[in-house]
């Protein structure tokens, strides 16, 4: 594990290749013909990249831009919604894909809103479960807002269930973490109409 970490990004996308071209063996096919001589490269190329989130701290993104703003003294929420995302699921190493929409109540700092964006993708771009990744985000929010409150909820469709055909196609899963002031339910139903989702 450690000879990995001293690993250069460029050591490791070779061997990285070096594993897609005996999985392309594997498969039973040939990674010698014309159409795969670069597809072990691409294919870590694009792992790597899909995966960055592994380098990003989110927390600190976050803290790059708190603006001390007075919003939210009256319990006002700020809702970002429709941020789309793309993950994958660490069961399978396949897909998951879909929206998430972000509401909070300052409680003296507000943030970017384009940095709600970023730890997204921070938390998206990583071996994920969808449970876990919507309590990542809410509880980044929550630790580096230090908001009244925050609520995160996550819609997303898993090319696990539905290439392998185990549920219905275009079946949505939906996942909802929240803290603080979200406890109370009217509070939640506020979030939900805002977003349009009841
Ligand atoms: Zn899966």
């Amino acid at each position: 594990m450690s000879d990995i970490q001293n690993m250069t990004d460029d050591q490791r996308i070779e061997q990285l290749a070096a594993h897609y071209k005996a999985i392309l063996e594997l498969l039973g096919e040939d990674p010698t013909r014309e159409g795969l001589l670069k597809t072990p490269v691409r294919a870590a190329k694009a792992m790597w990249s899909l995966t960055s989130g592994y380098h990003c701290n989110p927390e600190e993104t976050l803290r790059s831009a708190l603006f001390k703003e007075e919003y939210g003294t009256r319990g006002q929420i700020v809702v970002v919604k429709d941020i789309e995302f793309y993950s994958f699921c660490e069961h399978h190493i396949l897909p998951f894909f879909g929206v998430v929409h972000i509401g909070y109540i300052p409680n003296e700092y507000v943030t970017g809103l384009s940095k709600l964006a970023r730890i997204v993708d921070a938390f998206a771009r990583r071996l994920q479960l969808q449970e876990r990744f919507t309590t990542d985000i809410c509880d980044c929010l929550q630790r580096t807002l230090s908001a009244k409150g925050v609520i995160v909820m996550v819609e997303s469709r898993h090319l696990c269930m539905q290439m392998r055909g185990v549920e219905k196609q275009g079946a949505v899963t939906t996942t909802s973490s929240y803290t603080g002031v979200f406890e109370d339910l009217k509070r939640r139903e506020e979030f939900f109409s805002m977003i349009g989702r009841r």
